[in-house]
Order: C-alpha cells, then sequence, then structure tokens
C-alpha cells in the first residue's frame, strides 16, 4: 500500500439501474458507461456534442446489448445542462449514479485555458450536480473524476490551508475559483488543471455533507495515468483499469472521500 493510502472502502452489492455519464463519448466515460451497461445499468451517455453521443450510444448498445441513450450534456453550459435535466425529468428518469467525468486537461495553460479548466473541471460537476439533483434517488452515489494532479502537496501552503479547512463553504470556493480564473490563474503554485481538481476534491467534500441527509455518498476517484486521448499512448494505465478505479465512486458506501483504485488517497 503506497504512501498516503488507506485500508479499502467497502464496496456495495447494491441494485442501482440508471447511471448519468458525463464525456462518455471517449475515453474513460465511454468504458465506464460500457462496463455499468454489461452489468445491467440503463445508461445515459453524455457528450457535448449531440452526434457523438449518439455514435457512441449505438456502439455501446452493439457491443454490450445494453441499454444506452445519449444525453446532450456540454458541462460548461448552463443552457444546456437546465435542458438536459428537464428532458431526463420529461421522461420520469430517476438518477442511480451521477458521473462527472467530463474534463480537459491541455487546455490548462493561458487565460483563455485557465478559464475553460475551471469552467469544465470544476464549474461543471458543480453545475450538473446541481441540475440533476431533483432526479437522484435518495442514498444515489455521485463520482466526481479527479486526479492525482489535484493532490494537496501540489498547492502552495496558503491554498493547500484554505481547502483543507472545515470553516470553507460551497459559496467561498465558488468565489475562490472565480477569482482564480479573474486573476488568470495565477498563484496557488500548481497549474490551472492541478486548481481544478483540487478545487473538486474539495467540493466533493462540502457536496458529501449537503447530501448526507439523503443518504445520497459523493466521492472523488482517480483512474490513474491512462492511455486515453487525454493521458497519452506512454501511460501506464490502460481505459478499462482506469474505468475500473472510477467505478469505486459508484459502488462506495463511504461519502466525501477521495479514492483510487477503491483506496482512500492523500488529497
Ligand atoms: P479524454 O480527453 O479522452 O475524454 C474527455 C471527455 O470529456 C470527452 O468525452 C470530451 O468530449 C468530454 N468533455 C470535454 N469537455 C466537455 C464539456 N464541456 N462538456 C461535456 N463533455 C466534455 O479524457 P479521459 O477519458 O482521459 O479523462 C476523463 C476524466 O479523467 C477527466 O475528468 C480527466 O481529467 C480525468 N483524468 C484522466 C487521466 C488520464 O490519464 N487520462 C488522469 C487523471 C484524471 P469531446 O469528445 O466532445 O471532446
Amino acid at each position: 500500500m503506497g504512501r498516503g493510502e488507506r485500508a479499502p472502502v467497502a464496496l456495495q452489492s447494491g441494485v442501482a439501474r440508471c447511471a448519468l455519464i458525463t464525456g462518455a463519448n471517449r475515453g474513460i466515460g465511454q468504458q465506464v458507461a460500457r462496463v455499468l451497461a454489461r452489468d445491467g445499468w440503463d445508461v445515459l451517455v453524455g457528450a457535448r456534442d449531440g452526434k457523438k453521443g449518439n455514435a457512441a450510444a449505438a456502439r455501446l448498445r452493439d457491443q454490450t446489448g445494453g441499454r444506452l441513450k445519449a444525453v446532450e450534456l456540454d458541462v460548461t453550459s448552463d443552457a444546456a445542462v437546465a435542458a438536459a435535466a428537464s428532458a431526463l425529468r420529461d421522461g420520469a428518469i430517476r438518477i442511480d449514479a451521477l458521473v462527472n467525468n467530463a474534463g480537459v486537461y491541455r487546455e490548462a495553460r493561458g487565460p483563455d485555458g485557465v478559464a475553460r479548466t475551471i469552467e469544465t473541471n470544476f464549474f461543471g460537476p458543480l453545475r450538473v450536480t446541481l441540475a440533476m439533483l431533483p432526479l437522484l434517488r435518495d442514498g444515489a452515489t455521485i463520482t466526481n473524476v479527479t486526479s492525482e494532479l489535484g493532490a494537496l502537496a501540489n498547492l502552495d501552503a496558503g491554498h493547500r490551508r484554505l481547502l483543507a479547512s472545515s470553516d470553507l463553504t460551497r459559496d467561498a470556493l465558488v468565489g475562490h475559483m472565480r477569482d482564480y480564473v479573474r486573476g488568470g490563474g495565477e498563484g496557488w503554485g500548481t497549474d490551472a488543471y492541478g486548481v481544478s481538481k483540487a478545487a473538486l476534491n474539495a467540493l466533493t467534500r462540502l457536496i458529501a455533507d449537503e447530501l448526507a441527509a439523503r443518504q445520497i455518498r459523493v466521492n472523488a476517484t482517480c483512474p490513474g495515468w491512462v492511455r486515453t486521448d487525454m493521458g497519452g499512448r506512454g501511460a501506464p494505465r490502460s481505459v478499462e483499469q482506469g474505468a475500473a478505479s472510477v467505478l469505486f465512486g459508484v459502488m462506495a458506501i463511504e461519502t466525501g472521500r477521495v479514492l483510487r483504485d477503491g483506496r482512500r488517497i492523500a488529497a
């Protein structure tokens, strides 16, 4: 067991049925969709490009024989997220697992890149979570896909204290992220990608507390460094391994944790 890792979390042998996965048209999100569809879940394949979403859903239906449907969902757009939530509500959909997987990495530099990275990786999961809350069943899980690059150890001491503080509120965190974008991504001791995932980990803890009364479990899961378009061909982990690590969030009994391969990691 590596530094900072703890004992494995327990898994739930639950009967959850419907999952919504953002950014599921390729990469880790697509593999999470594939596994859940094979396991008999109804899977909503979130994709910002409707054509890519439909193509992915069709491809995965062919491969798995499962029940998959595309949902057009650009996580950076209030309008798109609200429209998706409204369409799902009209279809009487109830969600048992939300996987906030969509993310960007290479865009992390320059003011536009900083804004896009924080908007996608931090505000995206927040926006989608809040919009989908009425559709989530009590006892559902929310999984925010994070990265080791978001570990607090990568931040300067002041921001490390800020994100780790038990006094941090969701509003304050949102304010800090807006300030960070306005400031062009200066400070914090790491790049916008690392900041976005560190803030996502902090958000995970805050939302976990907010939703505890509904028994909704909220965890951040790190896939490791994975061979996808984002991770590149030189990454040590397969997409199957990365997705397996994310799937621990879907099944976790614990809440408010940062996990890799089902074990808590320093974050
Ligand atoms: P990919 O680049 O392979 O896929 C990213 C997915 O996110 C695509 O489906 C993409 O859609 C989607 N996406 C990007 N922006 C948006 C948006 N605004 N709205 C909706 N969807 C969007 O990445 P991975 O599969 O490797 O990464 C998945 C997650 O895992 C990310 O959160 C990433 O940060 C995290 N991660 C990945 C690691 C790795 O080594 N690969 C390591 C650690 C964490 P489109 O096709 O339209 O671009």
